[in-house]
């Protein structure tokens, strides 16, 4: 199983400055040689690998990305000034290739790994390139060259770094879609049913944190071996659990201890994996009756419990930041 981030971008390297036509010009020296100089280098586009990047969540809304033209030569035979580099942050793991070939050109797996996607277009030459015996005063120079223009695909495999489990109903899913920027795509998988479900929250900085509702998981975990390597590497690479609790269902407490328990009892070390209570589906009690629950199970687990109403969007916000807080990121 597969989660695969996609993303389709156009890379464009700066056009090369032309060369120029000019002449020195000297106090007693009537027609000086030609001295136009050459243009400057198209700047190129880099992908550089970061590891503080998670989702190519930002190509979403951004997709062209061009960088800096040369300039044109200037007299005295100096060269124009090159196009500054343009350098594309993309998450440790992005594959690149060409967009309708399906070309693999590159796979940034480390931090800092880069690729040349675009070149930029060369310089065109001055006039003071054409002197000659036959032509002393030439008027010639060249174009810059347009540079490199590539339809690009990009493509990263995801793993979750939070995980939302609870029993079903709970509205683990709901969850997910409400709060999600962007929703993956999920490449084939056999067990369709214990597939878990992503998306993509953006977070105060910009990217994205992949959210995995986990359904089956308990039930997974009798069925052992047939889950695959790629499922259980989604649970074991979270860093957080949201525990979602239903506050309609008749023995609330009773179903939260449920869910604790398999968790012990699935191993994996999820059982240690720091986690959220939340209390789910908020408008169905009472405000009283809600706090008091509230109360009881924070004595309980001797930690804050918050409440949301998934369905009606309230209390998100305080969720995403107690989320953001746990993860450590701004
Ligand atoms: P999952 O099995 O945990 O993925 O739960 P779902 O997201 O499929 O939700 C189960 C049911 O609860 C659905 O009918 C949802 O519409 C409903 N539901 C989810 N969130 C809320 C909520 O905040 N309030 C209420 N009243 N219903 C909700
Ligand atoms: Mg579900």
């Amino acid at each position: 199983m597969q989660f695969i981030d996609q993303a389709r971008i156009a890379v464009q390297g700066g056009r090369g400055g032309d060369g120029i036509v000019a002449f020195r010009r000297e106090k007693y020296v009537p027609a000086g040689g030609p001295s136009g100089g050459d243009g400057g280098r198209g700047g190129s586009v880099l992908l550089v690998a970061d590891s503080n990047l998670q989702t190519l969540l930002d190509f979403k809304y951004k997709r062209l990305f061009a960088a800096d033209d040369g300039r044109r030569g200037g007299p005295n035979r100096s060269t124009g000034a090159s196009g500054s580099p343009l350098v594309i942050k993309v998450p440790c793991g992005t594959e690149v290739r060409h967009l309708r070939t399906g070309i693999l050109l590159g796979d940034l797996t480390e931090s800092g790994d880069e690729l040349l996607v675009a070149a930029g277009g060369r310089g065109g030459l001055g006039n003071a390139h054409y002197l000659s015996n036959r032509n002393r005063a030439p008027e010639k120079f060249t174009e810059g060259k347009e540079g490199e223009q590539w339809p690009l695909q990009l493509e990263l495999k995801l793993l979750a770094e939070v995980g939302i489990i609870g029993l079903p109903n709970a509205g683990k899913s709901t969850l997910i879609s409400v709060l999600s920027a962007a929703r993956p795509k999920i490449a084939d998988y056999p067990f369709t049913t214990l597939v878990p479900n992503l998306g993509v929250v953006r977070r105060p900085t910009g990217d994205g944190t992949v959210f995995a509702d986990i359904p089956g998981l308990i039930a997974g975990a009798a069925q052992g071996a047939g889950l695959g390597h790629d499922f259980l590497r989604h649970i074991e690479r979270t860093r957080l659990l949201v525990h979602l609790v239903d506050v309609g269902a008749p023995d609330v407490e009773r179903d939260l201890e449920v869910v604790e328990q398999e968790l012990k009892a699935y191993g994996h070390g999820l059982s240690e994996r720091p986690r959220l209570v939340v209390l789910n589906k908020l408008e169905l009690l009472a405000p009283e009756e809600l706090e008091a629950l509230r109360l009881r199970i924070e004595a309980r687990l001797g930690q804050p419990v918050l409440t949301i109403s998934a369905a009606m969007a309230q209390g998100l916000e305080p969720l995403k930041q107690a989320v953001w807080q746990e993860l450590g990121v701004g």
